[in-house]
Parts: structure tokens; C-alpha cells; sequence
């Protein structure tokens, strides 16, 4: 692992919490993103050296609407940059990891994305992050 890529944020209304996390942060978002296959509209804060992902269903019954059906907004999950997503996700494989993907996917933010189980991860929704070149 690199380093915390970001921390993606579960909210309802995509609009509100930009300018929430505007004021906030003390600058805006550098950019918005839908991701189809996952059913969610992402939007990018830098922080230094890391990014704030904020994340809103583009449907009623997307992960992102069932995160917040469960346990409201907030915390979704922390990514990880890696070098190497396929070689990491074999080490964690063999590590006894639960992986929520077989493949890595096309993520937001020019990103090879895979999922760790919260349950593998002390209750915490992990992804590896890689930077498609
Ligand atoms: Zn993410």
C-alpha cells in the first residue's frame, strides 16, 4: 500500500454536501464523475495530498442508497493506492481477505478499483486503488 488515496463519503444530496464540504475544506470540487456501473455520482475534493470522495446514489436501490438506508450518511470506506492492484489483491487473497471483487474494475478518477469485505476489515469497507496509466 502507497497511501490513503481517499475517503469516500455517502451523501443524499450531492449539491448540498459540495457546498458543505466546500466551506469546509476551503476549496471546491475539482470534479464530478457518474459511475454507471456502480450507480453513483462521485465528486473529488483534493486535501493535501489526499482526496475527499463524496458519493450519492443515482438510484433508489444502488450500494450507495442501501449504505445510507442502513447506517445513514457518512464514512463509506477508505481507498488505498497500490502499485501493482493485481499483485496486491493476491497477497491479501492469500492473506485470507475477502475480496468483493474476482477483477479489478474501472473506478472513478482513472482508477483499477477493487473491494475488501467490511467484515475482513474490522467493520471498515476498504478499496485498492490504482492509477490507470
Ligand atoms: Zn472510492
Amino acid at each position: 500500500m502507497i497511501r490513503i488515496e481517499h475517503i469516500g463519503i455517502a451523501v443524499k444530496d450531492l449539491a448540498a454536501a459540495e457546498e458543505l464540504y466546500g466551506k469546509l475544506l476551503g476549496s471546491p470540487s475539482y470534479k464530478r464523475e457518474v459511475v454507471a456501473s456502480e450507480g453513483v455520482t462521485t465528486s473529488f475534493f483534493q486535501v493535501g495530498p489526499n482526496k475527499i470522495e463524496l458519493l450519492e446514489s443515482s438510484g433508489v436501490d444502488g450500494p450507495i442508497a442501501k449504505a445510507i438506508e442502513k447506517r445513514g450518511e457518512g464514512l463509506h470506506h477508505i481507498a488505498f493506492e497500490v502499485a501493482d492492484i493485481r499483485a496486491e489483491m493476491a497477497r491479501l487473497r492469500a492473506q485470507g481477505f475477502t475480496l468483493l471483487n474476482e477483477e479489478p474494475k474501472r473506478g472513478a478518477d482513472n482508477k483499477l478499483v477493487c473491494f475488501i469485505h467490511p467484515r475482513s476489515a474490522n467493520g471498515v469497507l476498504v478499496e485498492l486503488c490504482q492509477e490507470i496509466r
